[in-house]
């Protein structure tokens, strides 16, 4: 945790601390070192000292023994002790043997002894019994073996000894001495013992001279616990003794020995510790001084630290932070600056590298480009030219010291104005537009169409730009042919659906209620078939004379091609009475044959006139409305222009969206077939019927298939149409079959109508195939009624066809006959088994004379033929009494059936 929060100290503040801490640590370690060893002098210095006084106090006791002995001679050899013992003068005890003489001597006792060592005379302080006190000092046995060492020795040679004796608890120091006569010639006589109580006079008596205080002990057990070195009083030799401390006390202790070199007592020096207890003081406080003083000077040197060197630091670390933030290298997880900034020394360092390569790369590519053979370029700085590449020279023809030197404007083409200025240049820059077009000028003064790229840099302080110019005046121009390629019809010259659509698509977007337009629709109705039948050459040459037209007269911003064989045409002009004349003109000219290569054309043209877009709002309904009207032209069998009205426009518009629905309505099966009997125009009985289309639309209701088969048709769904009616109206029959009871022979036919796609799928005589096995259809019982358009085309391949589909056991009938321009002459090359007379024959029998005979002949060669003739659309009994006069084979109207409904044909007839 706090680790952690270490981490966080900036490192100015990190460095400052630790710089504090370890100058305090200076002070403070170098503080302890002194005080050790300047207590360690002092304890020094006091071993000496008490040395000193030890061996003082030695020196004064070893002192008092041998001034003892040589204080005793003069009495050894004074003749009144000789004559004490010698001639046993008894008056020598009186005269000289008493206290205020011992007090003179400085002694506590003095004894003589004969030769045999026995007491002859004593006095002594304090001393009851001189006799056995003297006894029991020379029974010591220091004293004892030096007497009896003595007693074999020659008078002469007998000597002298002293020393210290222990009596008990006291320490005594004794002299032995030979006593002989002042003249030294007389034999020795006996022992003089002097004797001082050291106990007593130690070390009172010598407090003035002791530098330390002193004390003898005694005690066994004391002395035994005691840690000392024995000091040998009779040598001068010098032992290091044992210093013993207390806090305030130093001990020093010292052996005493007796004559015979026994232990005898221990002699304690004692001192007080004032050098080392003053010194050790004096350094607390010096400690605490320098302790404050540190303290002062880590703080100083910290803040000065942090302020000064510190603020140094602290722009170093946000600089190290600034870097480490702009650079992307992880350095999560290193602790401090130091190790974060190596981190990033070190990718930085890989990544300089890697740049360096990566410079050296560009610098190629750069230089590759600047020799490049197909861009221009001109470095310019201040607006001045400074360089320019070979390639610039080659395709503006310049030499380089033509443009080195002089202003960028030299380069500038005066048809472009202000587009091509330095200026322009700057603005274009400053904007953040990098590529724009501009006009260039050549040595020659022309102008050359360029696309110029330029990339500002700074050179040691100055604007300088890098510009490559690509001449694209060749892409102009393609561009310029693209455009014409993409927005008009290549065969006409007009403009093409796309570029209608999108005019169409903007008018209706920026158009607002009221300010519409008007439109003129065409349609060439009979283009295709000029295309069959006079080929292409023929088809192309009458397309282009028409749109010639068409531009001559409305010019080419309005006019477009939508369609194979739809055009259009559109004025803003409200007022469409314009229009209208100028369609009628050309509705005119071509309604009639065309002169085209000297051959006579009609291409069916057929016109309708939309006064005003403003109830649409799309291109398809506005172009759909014209395709609609014209089938009012073929139904009314007007020729040329209709005017769309209103009730027009919402039919179309009905339709329009029956056109998208019927795909869907295909799928879900909305298109199903009606039935109506045909029967047998004798005997008045049901022969077979045929399937007629319907579709129950969900919201419109029961559609006519005039309407919706043509959509069928453009929308080229009538062949799945066709294959789903011929399928269900199988079914139809093969259920009414097996329902029926009437016998197998007469079996009764289904037919069905067939669109010329249909036919000519390739797909129809596999179906057929299909429906007949499926259905177990028997041979004749399905018929296909086919138009006389089918009829049209290679009549070889036509007639090869209906051979193979009748070798499936199928009958051919052709609908509507009368109504096409087929003679019928022609139609007997056909394998047909049915004729289908058309309605607008029968319905003209009652009128018309001339119809009348007509029918009555084609009904006579039908059956000369031997092709079965059906009436159609037989509404009485007066056009029924007449067919069957004329004898037609069977009849098919409302006079007998109107279509109806599966289930309705069903229950009728299946009985
Ligand atoms: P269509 O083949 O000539 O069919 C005869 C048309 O005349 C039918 O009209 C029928 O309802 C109608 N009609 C029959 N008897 C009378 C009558 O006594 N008086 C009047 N006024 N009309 C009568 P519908 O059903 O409207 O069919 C029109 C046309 O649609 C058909 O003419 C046929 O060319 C075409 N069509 C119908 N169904 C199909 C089909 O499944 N496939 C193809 N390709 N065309 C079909
Ligand atoms: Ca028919
Ligand atoms: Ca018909």
């Amino acid at each position: 945790m706090l680790k952690n929060k270490f981490r966080f100290v900036t490192l100015h503040t990190k460095t400052a601390f630790l710089f504090a801490v370890g100058l305090a640590g200076i002070i403070f370690s170098s503080l302890f070192l002194t005080r050790y060893f300047f207590l360690f002098s002092l304890n020094e210095l006091e071993n000496i000292e008490i040395h000193k006084a030890s061996s003082q106090a030695s020196f004064v006791i070893r002192s008092l023994s041998s001034r003892q002995e040589t204080a005793s001679y003069d009495w050894a050899y004074w003749n009144e002790s000789y004559d004490l013992l010698a001639k046993q003068d008894d008056g020598f005890a009186e005269r000289n043997l008493h206290v205020d003489e011992l007090d003179v001597l400085g002694l506590d006792f003095i004894s003589y002894l004969t030769p045999d060592r026995r007491f002859q005379v004593g006095v002594g302080r304090d001393i009851e019994d001189i006799e056995s006190f003297t006894t029991t000092v020379i029974n010591d046995e220091g004293i004892a073996h030096h007497l009896i060492d003595m007693q074999s020795k020659l008078s002469a040679n007998k000597t002298s000894i002293s020393g210290l004796i222990r009596l008990d608890d006291d320490i005594w120091v004794v002299s032995v001495s030979p006593v002989r006569d002042g003249a030294a010639d007389a034999p020795f006589a006996g022992w003089m013992i002097w004797g001082q109580h050291l106990s007593l006079r130690f070390p009172s008596a010598f407090e003035g001279i002791l530098t330390a205080s002193n004390s003898i002990i005694v005690d066994q057990e004391e002395m035994a616990r005691l840690d000392f070195h024995s000091y040998d009083l009779n040598s001068d030799r010098e032992h290091d003794s044992g210093v013993k401390r207390s806090k305030s006390e130093l001990y020093h202790y010292t052996s005493l020995t007796d004559i015979s070199g026994k232990v005898i007592a221990v002699l304690e020096t004692k001192e007080p510790r004032t050098y080392y207890q003053k010194g050790e003081a004096v350094f607390y406080y010096l400690i605490i001084a320098i302790a404050v003083v540190a303290s002062i000077v880590a703080c100083i040197t910290f803040v000065l630290f942090r302020n000064n060197i510190g603020k140094r630091f602290n722009y170093f670390e946000q600089d190290i932070k600034s870097l480490i933030s702009s650079s992307d290298v992880d350095l999560e997880g290193h602790k401090d600056e130091f190790e974060r900034i190596t981190k990033l020394v070190q990718s930085l360092a890989h990544a300089s590298s890697k740049t360096e390569g990566q410079l050296k790369d560009t610098l190629q590519k750069f230089e590759a480009l600047y020799h490049s053979q197909s861009l221009g370029m001109v470095l310019v700085v201040e607006k001045m030219i400074v360089d320019v590449n070979q390639m610039l020279l080659d395709l503006l023809g310049y030499q380089r010291e033509d443009l080195v030197g002089n202003n960028i404007e030299i380069l500038c083409s005066h048809e472009a104005g202000d587009l091509c200025s330095a200026d322009q240049l700057y603005i274009n820059l400053a904007q953040g537009l990098r590529q724009f077009e501009a006009w260039l000028s050549n040595k020659e003064g022309d102008t050359v169409y360029c696309i110029i790229e330029a990339t500002q840099f700074e050179q040691d302080g100055r604007i300088s730009v890098m510009l490559s110019i690509k001449d694209i005046s060749e892409q102009k121009q393609q561009a310029v042919l693209i455009d014409s390629l993409t927005h008009k019809d290549a065969s006409t010259g007009l403009l093409n659906r796309p570029t209608v659509i999108n005019l169409f698509k903007s008018y209706f977007q920026h158009s607002s209620e009221g300010d519409g337009f008007s439109l003129l629709y065409f349609n060439a109705t009979r283009l295709k078939e000029i295309d069959e039948i006079y080929g292409h050459v023929a088809h192309d040459d009458v397309l282009k004379h028409f749109a010639e037209c068409l531009l001559r007269n409305f010019g080419d911003q309005s006019v477009g091609r939508i369609s194979e064989n739809e055009f259009l045409v559109w004025d803003e002009e409200k007022n469409y009475v314009h229009l209208e004349e100028m369609a009628n003109r050309v509705l005119e000219k071509y309604s009639s044959k065309m002169h085209v290569s000297g051959f006579e054309f009609d291409i069916g043209l057929k016109s309708a006139l939309v006064p005003s877009s403003s109830h649409f709002d799309s291109f398809e309904n506005f172009s759909y409305v014209g395709l609609y009207a014209l089938t009012e032209i073929k139904a009314a069998s007007k020729k040329g222009l209709v005017i769309v009205d209103e009730e027009l426009k919402v039919r179309s518009k009905e339709s329009l969206s029956l056109n998208r629905d019927i795909m869907l309505a295909l799928k879900n099966n909305e298109i199903v077939p009606f039935y109506q009997p045909i029967v047998n125009a004798s005997n008045g009985q049901v022969v077979g019927f045929e399937a007629l289309a319907r579709w129950k639309h969900p919201s419109l209701g029961m559609i006519p298939p005039g309407v919706f088969i043509p959509l069928a048709e453009q929308r080229r769904l009538i062949v799945e149409l066709g294959e789903s009616i011929l399928d269900q109206a199988c079914q139809f029959i093969k259920e009414i079959q097996q329902k029926s009871t009437s016998s197998s022979q007469n079996r009764l036919s289904i037919h069905v109508n067939l669109s010329s796609p249909h036919f000519n799928h390739k797909s129809l005589v596999e179906t057929l195939t299909k429906m007949i096995k499926k259905y177990q259809l028997t041979q004749g019982q399905l018929v296909l009624e086919l138009t006389e358009s089918i009829l049209l085309g290679s009549e070889e391949e036509i007639i090869d066809r209906m051979d193979v589909i009748k070798s499936l056991g199928v009958q051919l009938a052709l609908d509507d006959f009368g109504t096409g321009y087929s003679s019928f002459s022609s139609l007997c090359n056909f394998p047909l088994d049915i004729i289908k007379l058309d309605k607008s024959y029968i319905d003209a029998l009652e009128t018309n004379d001339k119809a009348k005979s007509l029918v009555r002949n084609i009904i006579h060669m039908s059956q000369e033929l031997g092709m079965t003739t059906v009436a159609e659309g037989v509404e009485n009994a007066s056009q029924l009494r007449k067919l069957n006069v004329w004898n037609v084979d069977e009849v098919q109207g409302y006079y007998f059936f109107k279509p109806m409904d599966k289930e309705s044909a069903l229950e009728k007839f299946a009985r």
